[in-house]
C-alpha cells in the first residue's frame, strides 16, 4: 500500500504558486466572504486567508452578519465584481437559510468565480472546456497525477453526488477516460458496485462508511470526507485502518485531500489574476 501524501503535494503546489506570484506586477487578490459565524466556516476562511498571504497574494476576509439580507449580499457581490483590483471572489458555504446560495453563486462574475460554482463554469466543465474547476475534485486529480495514475479504461466509483464534490469529480474522471459510476444515498447494494472500483472516491460525508469489504484489493482509494470526532480527532469517510490493508493507494485524513483543496484555490486565484492582468 502506498500512502498519497496530500500535505507534501499541496506544499509543492503552494511553492509553485509562490514563484508564479513573484513574477506578477500586481499580486492576485482573493476576497473571501463569510456570512455569519458558523464555527467550521470561520476556521476554513481563516485558513484560506492565511495561506493566501503566505504565498504573497492579497487576501481580504469580508465578514458579514448572519442577518444580512439577500439583496444586500447581492449588492456587495456586484461591488466586488466591479472592483478591478479583485481577481477572485469566494463565498463560504453554507449560507444562512434565508439566502439562496444559487442566486448568490449566479451573481458572481464567472471570471472571478475561483470556486467554479457559477452555472457558466459548471457548464463549461461539463462541456469539456473547463475554466475554473471546483477545488476539491481538481485537487483529487492532482493527487492522482502525483502517482502517475492512468485513469483510462479504469472503473471509477464516486460515492456522493453533490454539486461541489461528487458531480464534478465524476466529470473529471470521465474526461480522463475512466468508466464512471456515481453512487449516492439511494443506491442499492452499493458494495457490489464499489468493489468493482479501480479508483474509489468517498465523498458521502459519513465517517468510516467505507470499510475493507467495500474495496477491491489494490484499488486507489481517495477519501474526501472530513469529520471532527467527539475526541477532537479528524477522520474521513474511509475506515483507514481496515482499508489501508488492502488498498493499492490511499489518502489519509487529515493530510490527504484537505490540503489539496486550499492549494487548488490558490492555483485558481492565480489563474483568475493571470487572466485579468
Ligand atoms: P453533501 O452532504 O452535499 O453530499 C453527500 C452525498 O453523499 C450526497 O449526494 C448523498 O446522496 C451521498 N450519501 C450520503 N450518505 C450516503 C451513503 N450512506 N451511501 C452512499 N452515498 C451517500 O456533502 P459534500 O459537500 O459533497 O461533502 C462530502 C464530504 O466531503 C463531507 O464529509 C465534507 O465535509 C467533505 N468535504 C471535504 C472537503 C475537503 O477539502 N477535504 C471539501 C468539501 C467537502
Amino acid at each position: 500500500m502506498q500512502l498519497i501524501d496530500g500535505k507534501k503535494i499541496a506544499q509543492e503546489r503552494q511553492d509553485a504558486v509562490t514563484k508564479a506570484v513573484q513574477k506578477l506586477a500586481t499580486p492576485p487578490h482573493l476576497v473571501v466572504v463569510l456570512v455569519g459565524e458558523d464555527s467550521a466556516s470561520v476556521v476554513y476562511t481563516r485558513n484560506k486567508h492565511a495561506t493566501c498571504e503566505k504565498v504573497g497574494m492579497k487576501s481580504t476576509l469580508l465578514k458579514l452578519p448572519a442577518t444580512i439580507s439577500e439583496d444586500d449580499l447581492l449588492s456587495k457581490i456586484h461591488d466586488l465584481n466591479q472592483e478591478r483590483d479583485v481577481h477572485g471572489i469566494l463565498i463560504q458555504l453554507p449560507l444562512p437559510k434565508h439566502i439562496s446560495a444559487d442566486r448568490i453563486m449566479d451573481a458572481i462574475d464567472p471570471h472571478k468565480d475561483v470556486d467554479g460554482f457559477h452555472p457558466e463554469n459548471v457548464g463549461l466543465l461539463h462541456l469539456g472546456q473547463p475554466r475554473f474547476v471546483p477545488c476539491t475534485p481538481k485537487g483529487v486529480m492532482t493527487l492522482l497525477d502525483s502517482i502517475d495514475y492512468d485513469c483510462a479504461g479504469k472503473n471509477a466509483v464516486v460515492i456522493g453526488r453533490s454539486n461541489i464534490v461528487g458531480k464534478p469529480m465524476a466529470e473529471l474522471l470521465l474526461q480522463r477516460n475512466a468508466t464512471v459510476t456515481i453512487c449516492h444515498s439511494k443506491t442499492k447494494d452499493i458494495t457490489t458496485i464499489t468493489r468493482t472500483a479501480d479508483i474509489l472516491v468517498a465523498a458521502a460525508g459519513k465517517p468510516h462508511l467505507v470499510t475493507a469489504d467495500w474495496v477491491k484489493p489494490g484499488a486507489c482509494v481517495i477519501d474526501v470526507g472530513i469529520h471532527r470526532m467527539p475526541d477532537g480527532k479528524l477522520t474521513g469517510d474511509v475506515d483507514f485502518d481496515s482499508v489501508s490493508k488492502i488498498a493499492g493507494w490511499i489518502t489519509p485524513v487529515p493530510g490527504g485531500v484537505g490540503p489539496m483543496t486550499i492549494a487548488t484555490l490558490l492555483e485558481n486565484t492565480l489563474q483568475a489574476a493571470e487572466g485579468a492582468i
